[in-house]
């Protein structure tokens, strides 16, 4: 992903930290590498990061993952899942 689809301007390649829910518990996954517009901020992953990610729900789902308690949320390192 070279250009944002929204506004145009170029995406740089950075991680973020992504907040997400699963069984209606807030979970931020951290360490997400995504490319990001540098103008309006939107976010996009390519194909093997969004698999990671629906890996890592999947497992958060059935209680598989070790998850950092923060506040009301939870959070995860997509790395360590
Ligand atoms: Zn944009």
């Amino acid at each position: 992903m070279d250009k944002c689809s929204i506004c145009g301007a170029t995406t740089r390649r950075r991680k973020v930290d992504l907040p997400t829910r699963v069984n209606n518990k807030f979970l931020v996954v951290k360490g997400v590498p995504a490319y990001v517009c540098v103008q309006c901020d939107e976010i996009y992953y390519d194909l093997k990061t969004a698999r990671a990610l629906e890996d890592v729900e999947n497992r958060v789902e059935r209680g598989r993952v070790q998850l950092q308690p923060i506040r009301n949320a939870y959070e995860v390192e997509l790395a360590g899942a």
